[in-house]
């Protein structure tokens, strides 16, 4: 078996997530208790909606009212926190409230399922690639082309004589073309290792090339973002590979320094975030 299953290929309305970050909760001054009422009060609701104490159902019985409901929230976080079960948010508990709220969440999946569709790709088979052997995917390894001519690299790759290829290449324009299928091994990365690991690194990724000089002052575009962004969140998706799988060839290629692409001026923040990492 080369790759996944197909079964977890469910196609998916859904729409790639907006970037809209929810304001962050926080834990209300302390001195809170039954009948108390007001945007403090609201606000303590949200930070135990947010921690799992209390449903949103429960909260909105009013604009922020401390009722039972509330008073069997704090008393709940209170058990957990070891607290003396009082149901009052004194200093403790607020303390307590304040601390659960800065901890990172617990750590959910970056991608929700589905989160991402295949983008549409333009087929370019190139016949530079092999069997997996048996590897399945778990890495995703960007390149630059070395050129600003998408045209010129896509004719490269499709050139039995270069003996390079890619499973994607994406041009200035954030058209995406498909090259090598996932289930085929690419020839991108050469010799390669893997956080330190000496491993075959085309048997195991998916090869991404972006058509740009790697001078470093030449700006990836923002129709390559987007197009890469898409498809990497739905190649992450797909074959489930780890955040930090995902890697430039310079992270790879061995000896170090051997390779330096993507070019410094590549914005990673940019693609992590898009993709939910
Ligand atoms: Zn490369």
């Amino acid at each position: 078996m080369s790759i996944r299953p197909t079964a977890s290929r469910v196609a998916s309305t859904a729409t790639p997530r907006t970037a809209a970050a929810a304001p962050a909760i926080t834990a209300p001054p302390a001195g809170l208790g039954k009948g108390d009422s007001g945007p403090k009060v609201k606000q303590l609701q949200d930070g135990l909606v947010k921690l799992g104490y209390m449903t949103k159902a429960q909260a909105a019985t009013g604009p922020g009212t401390f009722g039972s409901l509330t008073e069997a929230a704090v008393k709940k976080f209170q058990a957990a926190q070891k607290l003396p079960t009082t149901g009052f948010y004194g200093d403790q508990t607020a303390a307590a409230l304040k601390k659960a709220l800065a901890k990172p969440t617990t750590p959910t999946t970056p991608t929700q399922p589905g989160k991402f569709t295949k983008p549409a790709v333009i087929s370019a088979p190139s016949p530079n690639s092999d069997s997996r052997n048996g590897a399945d995917i778990d890495t995703i390894v960007l390149h630059h082309t070395g050129t600003n001519n998408g045209k010129g690299d896509l004719a490269w790759m499709r050139d039995p004589a270069s003996k390079v290829s890619a499973n994607y290449m994406l041009d200035t324009d954030g058209k995406i073309y498909q090259l090598v299928g996932d289930d085929k091994r690419a020839w991108h990365a050469g010799k390669a290792e893997l956080h330190g690991v000496p491993t075959d690194v085309n048997a195991r990724s998916i090869g991404i090339e972006i058509v740009n000089d790697g001078s470093g002052k030449t700006a990836f575009t923002d129709a390559q973002y987007k197009a890469l962004t898409q498809l990497v969140g739905y190649l992450k998706q797909e074959y489930k590979v780890p955040a930090n799988n995902i890697v430039g060839h310079k992270d790879v290629a061995v000896p170090k320094g051997r390779k330096d692409d993507p070019a410094a001026n590549f914005d990673w923040a940019r693609l992590r975030k898009g993709i939910g990492t």
